[in-house]
């Protein structure tokens, strides 16, 4: 008896969002065993994506990738969209670490939920044709949403995938897809807006900020610019300040006790607040003194505040600082 054919099989790029998912039934649909990969960094999370996989029944790879996507953060070769979004290199440096995947696990070809024209400046045709030069895996990567429009691809001269069965979605109008959605019964999906941390106006300034000041980064650090007040004390500290309980929670749950020191007024309620990575002692009494005025220590009367570092703590008696003070240090 001959043996079985080995089936088709393709790894996915997956979002986790409702292209994602489509683009990998249209393969299923005919006969591609599917897979897909995410990747996690501080800055979007792969919640979603595994999710999608759980409720889709498809095996999903979620790597972390930090440190080699930082390397490119820094010094993206197409640049940046409107805050510190790398949009062009992010998604090249995702098929290039989904290609690896590809190869090393035997897969015969890339897919993704990308639509020609739905982004003007990530998914015109400029930009995926360089995505895919600069992924090293040019002709590898079908995108079955938008195919028909899209130049012919290896998989597709190779009879992996049927190019008939692919579809002619572009432009920027969801109905195609919510249509398709509605005829394939798939009904849980999130909404497509949002969840990279980098196009935020507010996290970009602080990323900009740590980028400045800082050659190296603990993953906490990137964690941190997300919550809190963050005030820049000087070149070499900067102090962060809870807003909220939960803010409180999220920062305590981030100190590293050997490295941050951490303030605490005593006897009256007030915010967590750090300063990352050490400091000297007249930061401290800074930081102490901003930390009090953001608290509920009556203003123009000295307050105690609790200073630790791992097993050491100190107190110090400082005037609150009134938080309209704060302005210029403030990112
Ligand atoms: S929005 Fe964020 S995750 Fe998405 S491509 Fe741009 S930089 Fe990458």
């Amino acid at each position: 008896m001959a043996p079985d054919k080995k089936k088709v099989s393709a790894l996915g790029l997956c979002s986790g969002g409702l292209d994602s998912i489509l683009a990998a039934l249209v393969l299923r649909n005919q006969g591609i065993e599917v897979e897909w990969i995410t990747f996690e960094t501080p800055f979007f999370s792969a919640d979603k994506a595994r999710r999608a996989a759980r409720l889709n029944d498809i095996p999903i790879t979620v790597k972390r990738i930090l440190p080699t996507y930082l390397e490119m953060l820094k010094n993206p070769p197409a640049g940046y969209g409107k805050q510190m979004n790398p949009c062009m290199d992010c998604h090249a440096l995702m098929f290039r670490l989904a290609g690896e995947e590809m190869q090393s696990r035997g897969f015969d070809f890339l897919f993704s939920g990308e639509v020609s024209g739905q982004r003007p400046m990530s998914q015109n045709k400029n930009s995926l044709r360089y995505v895919e030069k600069n992924s090293g895996y040019d002709g590898a990567i079908v995108r079955p949403l938008s195919a028909q429009n899209l130049p012919v691809t290896r998989p597709e001269k190779e009879g992996l995938v049927d190019r008939d069965q692919l579809l002619n979605f572009s432009g920027r109008s969801r109905k195609p897809q919510l249509e398709l959605a509605d005829r394939w019964g798939v009904k849980d999906f999130p909404s497509p807006a949002g969840g990279c941390l980098l196009t935020e106006k507010g996290y970009a300034t602080r990323l900009r900020d740590l980028f400045n000041y800082q050659d190296t980064y603990r993953d906490a650090e990137f964690y941190l610019l997300s919550c809190g007040r963050h005030l820049r004390l000087n070149a070499d500290h900067k102090l962060i300040v809870g807003r909220s309980k939960v803010e409180n929670e999220k920062i305590e749950a981030l100190i590293d006790p050997d490295m941050d020191v951490e303030f605490r007024v005593e006897n009256c309620p007030g915010p967590v607040s750090l300063v990352p990575n050490g400091c000297d002692e007249a930061t401290a009494k800074q930081a102490a003194a901003i930390c009090a005025g953001y608290s509920k220590a009556p203003a123009g009367d000295p307050a105690e505040v609790l200073v630790i570092q791992g097993d050491r703590q100190t107190t110090l008696t400082v005037m609150p600082t009134p938080p309209r003070d704060n302005k210029p240090f403030l990112l």
